[in-house]
């Protein structure tokens, strides 16, 4: 984990909501609160994963930095500038720094041009490199990703699933980044092919110095990459610590659910019960009153539905009122 500095990206109770219309008038009926008043930080170099079940809001998480989701409210700050306060114009000249790499790589590509035009494309739209060095450019990023030079002249369709997520991640450093936001990139993969990406995004952190927010549902691949970890549940986080402090010492009920899920390879540690959270989660347009897990929570008491936990703590943070 590098060394503390000041923060690259830090969102301080951003809010992200969805008005519900009604009617023919498309009355105002309310909001789905996906986001609701989420704090974080990432540091230059540093791996953050944000975890959670589907719907909870991380992905929501990650659109909202990159405005592809207008925030409600709450303030996103990347090295110290509030980026929420730009204008349109500002924004674009700021987001070659903030990439994404999307779960469905072939969505996110041109079909219909060859790898090299596509990259040529996005080098020549930001000004990244002279006209004449556009070809040496093309040539250096496949190499950093590990694909052959021969690729630079084949169409999205003609690679596997792990390639294509290499060329995304080749289209995304084509802008020099600072911080590649990471949603469900590896999902859709399998394992081997998960952990060549992973080692992938490892490579070219020692190398460029980059820093992720990693959004998984999957808690291998965040252990594998974190250096801290955000765990969210129905819009707010609830717990955040170091991948150690996380996986060793969990004190939030739900993450302490969440892990209990989670396979141990030595079987000597493998004595404690998984724990069954009852119900569903319920549904963010009207969440629980109090603390939002209670009506789930094994620990729950009656005041846990009357005052609402804050984070708390030193460096390990969770919202539980009886941590
Ligand atoms: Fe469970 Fe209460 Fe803690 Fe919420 S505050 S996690 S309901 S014990």
């Amino acid at each position: 984990m590098p060394e503390q500095t000041a923060p690259l990206l830090t969102l301080e109770g951003v809010k992200t909501y969805y008005p519900i219309r009604k009617g023919i008038f498309s009355r105002n009926a309310g909001f789905v609160k996906a986001v609701d008043g989420v704090d974080l930080t990432i540091c230059p170099g540093e791996t953050v994963g944000l975890v959670g079940e589907s719907g909870c809001g991380k992905s929501t998480v990650g659109r909202s930095i990159i405005r592809l989701e207008k925030t409600s409210g709450g303030r996103i700050l990347f090295e110290g500038e509030d980026i929420t306060r730009l204008s349109q114009r500002q924004f674009r000249k700021l987001r070659p720094n903030i990439q994404m790499v999307f779960q469905d790589p072939y969505s996110s590509l041109n079909p219909r041009r060859t790898i090299g035009g596509m990259l040529a494309e996005v080098l020549r739209a930001h000004h990244i490199v002279p006209e004449r060095e556009i070809d040496h450019e093309i040539d250096r990023l496949l190499g950093l990703v590990g694909m052959p030079v021969r690729s630079r002249h084949s169409y999205p369709h003609e690679f596997s699933g792990g390639q294509r997520q290499r060329i995304s991640i080749v289209r995304a450093l084509a802008l020099r980044p600072k911080l590649i936001i990471c949603d469900e990139a590896v999902s859709a993969l399998d394992v081997s092919i998960q952990a060549q990406i992973l080692n992938l995004l490892k490579e070219l952190q020692a190398e460029l110095g980059l820093a992720y927010l990693f959004i998984s549902h999957g808690l291998g691949p965040v252990k594998y990459i974190s250096d801290r970890i955000a765990v969210m549940y129905l819009g707010k986080i609830v717990e955040t610590g170091t991948r150690e402090e996380l996986f060793s010492d969990p004190r939030h009920p739900y993450t302490k659910a969440l892990l209990s899920c989670y396979p141990i390879p030595d079987p000597h540690k493998r004595d404690n019960p998984k724990i069954v959270l009852s119900g569903n989660v319920p549904s963010p347009v009207a969440p629980p009153s109090g603390c939002r897990f209670h009506q789930r929570c094994p620990n729950a008491r009656p005041e846990c539905a009357e005052r609402e936990p804050q984070l708390r703590g030193c460096g390990h943070l969770a919202a539980c009122h009886f941590v």
